[in-house]
């Protein structure tokens, strides 16, 4: 599953090669976004922005339309210059939108959608746009009693909720409590305001260092002796807690251990130590 930091890269290479310039080409494999282009021809628009909202990629469009798209596990954009060899097999294409320079082409992307602006803004599934941790609108107070509104949920579950955050994926929700000590089986109601605003806080930090430009598709939260180009290097190398259940902890050497956590049971990574409940209440789990 791409994190918001990888979706944000896409929206902004995207948005280099699109934006303002002349759609010479659009075409889809997918019956809605073709009859959508039979009725509004997207060729001849110009691109007037992409963004990320957290794992949604947005491309707004000179005619007032916005083109979603949801990567989920194996969705994906890839952008070529004309001519230039698809990576993917073609049989995996499912929209394709070229400029005079560019052609953007999204495989197995397996939710597409074309917008209306008031579709757009009554869509419940798309965050806000308030509400991408990388976002320029990004209101943090906002935040904050989003978070609150989820008082008897468990604070690791309720950061993943992108309506709440968007761009905070599974690894980040781990790296973010480890990081300001907050257990994250920790009802809402438990935590203070100062602790609320804390996570807020490292959420956009953390998320917003990986989309540095030379920052690849690995996520870093942890540098410490580490060298990025160490050869062999493995991803959990550069990381606090995530996917290191039964090592040792960096801060304090207590061991690291993981819980499948919320409805969706994923999985969580912490030190008990470093992550106390705030009653010191023990919690059940591996
Ligand atoms: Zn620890």
């Amino acid at each position: 599953m791409p994190e918001g930091d990888t979706i944000f890269r896409s929206a902004r290479a995207m948005g280099r090669a699109l934006v303002g310039k002349p759609i010479t080409g659009f075409r889809s494999t997918l019956p809605l976004l073709t009859r959508f282009h039979d009725d509004n021809p997207i060729t001849g628009q110009t691109v007037d922005r992409v963004e990320s909202r957290g794992k949604w990629l947005l491309i707004h469009f000179s005619g007032g339309a916005t083109l979603a798209t949801h990567m989920l596990m194996n969705g994906s954009w890839h952008l070529y210059r004309t001519g230039e060899r698809w990576h993917r097999p073609a049989r995996d294409m499912r929209i394709v939108l070229e400029n005079h320079d560019y052609q953007a082409v999204a495989f197995t992307v397996p939710i597409a959608r074309i917008y209306t602006a008031q579709a757009l803004a009554r869509e419940k599934r798309i965050p806000p746009e308030n509400s991408d941790v990388l976002g320029d609108q990004f209101d943090p107070t906002a935040a904050a009693a989003r978070i609150r509104a989820h008082a008897e949920k468990e604070i690791g579950e309720v950061l993943l909720r992108q309506q709440v955050l968007a761009g905070v994926g599974n690894v980040f929700k781990s790296e973010i409590c480890f990081v300001e000590g907050v257990n994250p089986f920790c009802r809402v109601a438990w935590l203070t305001d100062m602790q609320i605003a804390a996570l807020v806080g490292t959420a956009r930090k953390l998320v917003a260092a990986n989309v540095l430009e030379d920052s690849g598709n690995m996520i870093v939260t942890y540098r410490g002796q580490q060298r990025r180009t160490t050869h062999g290097a493995k991803p959990q190398d550069s990381l606090w807690v995530y996917n290191r259940f039964g090592g040792e902890c960096r801060r304090c050497g207590s061991t690291i251990r993981h819980r499948l956590q919320g409805a969706d049971a994923r999985v969580t990574f912490w030190c008990e130590s470093c992550q106390p409940m705030p009653d010191g209440s023990n919690i059940d789990g591996a």
